[in-house]
């Protein structure tokens, strides 16, 4: 395969032949091989430094994680074939577990595809490249997904704010199809919900918590139920759709709040949803003041720790909203809080949880761990794969 060599330093071959694929720049031995020959995407050959191939992957001079393997051995080119190969894979899994084609269909280093999301809606795909890298293999992605997917539409939705760090620009177009007047529609546990490829939050839809928001089953029969960071009402309606007596759901986000009422008249909650646009902490404190309590409380919130060293304000950003959420539970409650930050620790946000609790005179109990959902598969070597931590747990009186 005719490619250049990206050269690691003695040892620094390590990590990799564990299973990991990304190379830092500082473990490259740029004598042999300097990252300024390299352009932004480009393919190599990364090779240790006895000259032994790990395998074949791309270059990115400008970045801190400079490198991604994304195939071991030299046999097989990062091409066209591979990524077809790689999405037949994935696929066969995301149809064993799900009955409606409805699913991340690739989640990036997880599925052997680094820097690339693959989201499926029915027949219309929405994609996002975080690498210049995948970037630049835009069309044989196109391709690939209209071969092993033939979609009706694909759309690129590359507005994540992670590209900045490639120097990627932030766009959302269609690359594959006709635009269509009526909205995108995802289907969840039999409800209908729509979306947008195009303004939407991240690739539109929220899968990673599908499995989560199925714990809902057990615990909102005839309860009140507080969807806080809604977004288009995932978690709301299907807490109505199991039988909640009252839900109201809460979002910053005008478009999502008129989202959530269009979702509510489409799937015949009227009478029990509601949808109100506010800050979450300004609207716990009201609820709190008004003194309204409900059964179930939700927290699902955007990532407050985006990087590392936002950790300590962080966590004293989720201790006081759960502290929030906790004033407005029922003696008797639940508490279902998340967190997507993969830099927040799941035992620091239980914690807080337990802290706030204290402070509270209450007494709470774990029911369930949630994580995220099989179609984000976590890969064991890649800490960074493991995002989504959640609890339900059961809030007392102490
Ligand atoms: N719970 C949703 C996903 C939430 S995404 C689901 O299951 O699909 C985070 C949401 O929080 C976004 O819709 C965003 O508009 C909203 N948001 C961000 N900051 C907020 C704030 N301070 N108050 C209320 N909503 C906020």
């Amino acid at each position: 395969m005719q490619v250049p060599a990206l050269y690691l330093k003695r040892g620094e071959d390590t990590r990799l032949r564990a299973g990991h694929l990304w190379v830092f720049s500082n473990e490259v031995d740029v004598q042999r091989s300097p990252l300024s020959g390299f352009e932004p995407g480009q393919v190599c050959a990364i090779v240790d430094s006895r000259d032994k191939p790990i395998g074949v992957g791309y270059v990115n001079p400008n970045s801190l994680i400079c490198a991604r393997l994304v195939s071991r051995g030299l046999e097989h080119a990062l091409d066209k074939s591979l990524i077809v190969h790689r999405l037949k894979v994935a696929l066969a899994m995301r149809e064993r577990l799900y009955g409606e084609p409805y699913y991340r269909l690739v989640f990036g280093e997880s599925d052997g595809l680094p820097g690339l999301t693959v989201d499926r809606f029915g027949d219309v795909i929405v994609a996002q490249t975080t690498t210049a890298g995948m970037e630049r293999l835009k069309d044989e992605i196109t391709e690939a997904v209209a071969k092993v997917i033939k979609p009706r539409q694909l759309w690129w939705k590359n507005d994540a704010s992670i590209r900045t760090m490639e120097n990627l620009p932030s766009y959302a177009d269609l690359g594959l199809g006709e635009p269509a007047s009526e909205p995108l529609i995802v289907r969840e546990a039999g409800l209908e919900f729509e979306c947008d490829p195009v303004g939407g939050q991240k690739t539109g839809w929220f899968y990673d918590q599908r499995g989560n928001r199925d714990c809902l089953e057990h615990l909102v029969k005839g309860k009140r139920v507080l969807d806080m960071f809604s977004y288009l009402g995932g978690w709301g309606l299907r807490a109505a759709a199991y039988g909640a007596s009252e839900v109201v759901c809460v979002d910053a986000s005008q478009p999502a709040v008129d989202a959530i009422a269009r979702n509510i008249e489409r799937n015949g909650f009227s009478d029990r949803v509601s949808a109100v646009r506010a800050d979450a902490f300004d609207h716990l404190k009201t609820l709190r003041e008004q003194r309204e309590r409900f059964d179930v409380v939700i927290l699902d919130p955007p990532a407050f720790v985006k990087r590392k060293k936002d950790l300590a304000e962080g966590r004293v950003a989720y201790r006081r909203l759960n502290e929030l959420g906790m004033q407005v539970l029922e003696r008797d409650g639940i508490l279902i809080t998340c967190s997507c930050s993969y830099h927040m620790p799941r035992t620091v946000l239980l914690d807080g949880v337990q802290q706030g609790a204290r402070h509270l005179d209450r007494q709470a109990q774990l029911l369930w761990n949630l994580q995220q959902g099989p179609d984000h598969p976590i890969h064991p070597a890649i800490a960074e794969t493991e995002y989504l931590k959640g609890f339900v747990l059961r809030i007392l009186p102490a």
